[in-house]
């Protein structure tokens, strides 16, 4: 069950990125389970060539980016302004 779905997670993300909102709609799972689905198809690419590419969260209030996050889930607040309006991490299979 868990290899078809994550073979339908890296469709969804080829030549389109989503965010796990988007994602957990389109595959009817939660999604607290598509960020962990995702951190396994992060690591299964990897050995085969290929990436998660990774638009990292942005304040919408002072432009800080989170470049440096590894985790793949949202950050809460911005450090550098504390708002609590951010962008949601993008995910595309390259
Ligand atoms: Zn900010």
């Amino acid at each position: 069950m868990t290899g078809t779905l994550r073979q339908q997670l890296i469709a969804h993300l080829q030549g389109e990125a989503l965010d796990a909102l988007e994602l957990s709609g389109r595959l009817h799972m939660r999604e607290k389970a598509v960020y962990e689905h995702l951190a396994h198809v992060r690591r299964s690419l990897a050995s085969s060539g290929r990436r998660l590419e990774v638009t990292p969260a942005r304040c919408l209030q002072c432009d800080y980016r989170f470049q440096d996050r590894q985790r793949l889930t949202p950050p809460g607040r911005c450090p550098a302004c504390r708002s609590t309006r951010l962008t949601r991490p993008l995910f595309r299979v390259l």
